[in-house]
C-alpha cells in the first residue's frame, strides 16, 4: 500500500513513521512517500499532485500546510467534519473517486477525551484562529463545549472561526474583546497558536492568568513541554500536550488508508521515539 503527505516544509514531519511503523508491525507492506512542494521547482498545481498520487495507485494521502482549505476543490464527496472545519487533511482515493476527511477534528476531540477523562471543556477560550484553531473550535463544539471566546491578533481569524462555528449550532463562540477577562469567565484554555514553538518563543496568554481550577490544553508539539503548559502545570492545572492531538490524526487516517484498526498506544510510542525538544 502506497501513501503520502503533501504539504511544504514536511522534512521533519512525524506522521510518515507513525504510518510506517504501525504499517510494519501489522505485517503490511506500507509505503508513506513525502510529496514536498519546497523540493519542486516549478510547483505544480494542487489539483495535478493529487490527480498524480491517484493515477500513480495512492491509497490516500494526508494533507497539511498550506492545503487543507484549497483540497476541498478537488474532492468528490467530504465526510461531515471536512465540511464542518471547511478543510482536508487526508484524501482516501476510491476507484476515479475522491474522498476528503478531517482526522485533526476527532484527533483533537479523542485527546481531550482520553487525556482529561470525565471533564466537559465548559467555556473555553481557544487562542489561535488559524488551520489547526479551526479543527480544535469544531472539535469543541462538538465535545459540548458551552461557550468558546476565541482570540487571535487576526480578529478578521477570530471573527471567522466564530462565525463558522455558530453556522453549525447553537451561537455559542464569541470573539475575544477583553483576554484577562475571558481567561477568569473561562474554565479551560487551549493554545492553538503557533507560541511556544522554538521559533515562536513565548505565550499567547500570560501565565499569570493561568489558575489551578482551569483545564490547560496546548496543541503545539515541538516541543511538547511548551512554556504555557509549564506553566499551567506549575500552577496546578490539568494539562493536555499536543502529542494526543498529532497521534490520533494519524490513528484516524491510518484507519481510513488501510481500513484496519491500529494501535494507538504503538502509533504514540512511534511518535515519542523522536526527539520531543528539538525544535520543528
Ligand atoms: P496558522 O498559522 O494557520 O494559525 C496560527 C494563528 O495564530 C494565526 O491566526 C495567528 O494570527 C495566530 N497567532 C499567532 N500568534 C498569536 C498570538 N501571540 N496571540 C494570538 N494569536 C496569535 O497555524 P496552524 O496551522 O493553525 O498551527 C498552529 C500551531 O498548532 C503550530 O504550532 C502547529 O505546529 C500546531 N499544530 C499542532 C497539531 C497537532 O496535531 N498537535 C496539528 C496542527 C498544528
Amino acid at each position: 500500500m502506497r501513501v503520502g503527505l503533501v504539504g511544504r516544509g514536511i522534512q521533519a514531519s512525524r506522521t510518515p513513521e507513525m504510518h510506517r511503523a504501525e504499517g510494519a508491525a501489522m505485517g503490511m507492506d506500507l509505503r508513506y512517500d513525502l510529496i514536498d512542494i519546497d523540493l519542486m521547482a516549478p510547483v505544480p498545481p494542487l489539483g495535478d499532485l493529487i490527480a498524480r498520487a491517484g493515477s500513480d495507485g495512492y491509497a490516500g494521502l494526508n494533507v497539511t500546510y498550506p492545503f487543507k482549505r484549497a483540497a476541498l476543490d478537488h474532492l468528490d464527496q467530504v465526510s461531515d467534519a471536512a465540511a464542518r472545519v471547511g478543510a482536508v487533511n487526508t484524501i482516501i482515493f476510491q476507484g476515479r473517486r475522491r474522498f476528503g476527511h478531517n482526522t485533526d477534528f476527532w484527533g483533537f476531540a479523542e485527546s481531550m477525551r482520553q487525556g482529561l477523562p470525565g471533564r466537559a471543556p465548559g467555556r473555553v477560550l481557544l487562542l489561535g484562529a488559524g488551520g489547526a484553531g479551526g479543527a480544535v473550535a469544531h472539535a469543541l463544539a462538538d465535545l459540548g463545549a458551552t461557550t468558546i471566546t476565541i482570540a487571535d491578533r487576526d480578529s478578521a481569524a477570530a471573527a471567522a472561526l466564530a462565525a463558522s462555528v455558530n453556522a453549525t449550532g447553537p451561537g455559542r463562540a464569541v470573539v475575544a474583546t477583553d483576554l484577562a477577562q475571558a481567561a477568569r469567565d473561562a474554565d479551560g484554555i487551549v493554545n492553538a497558536t503557533p507560541m511556544g514553538m522554538a521559533a515562536h518563543p513565548g505565550t499567547a496568554l500570560s501565565p499569570d492568568l493561568l489558575e489551578s481550577r482551569h483545564w490547560v490544553a496546548d496543541i503545539v508539539y515541538f516541543p511538547l513541554e511548551t512554556a504555557f503548559l509549564r506553566a499551567a502545570r506549575a500552577r496546578g492545572c490539568a494539562t493536555l500536550s499536543g502529542a494526543g492531538m498529532a497521534v490520533f490524526q494519524a490513528v484516524r487516517a491510518f484507519r481510513l488508508f488501510t481500513g484496519l484498526e491500529p494501535s494507538p498506544a504503538r502509533m504514540r510510542a512511534t511518535f515519542e521515539s523522536f526527539d520531543t525538544t528539538a525544535p520543528a
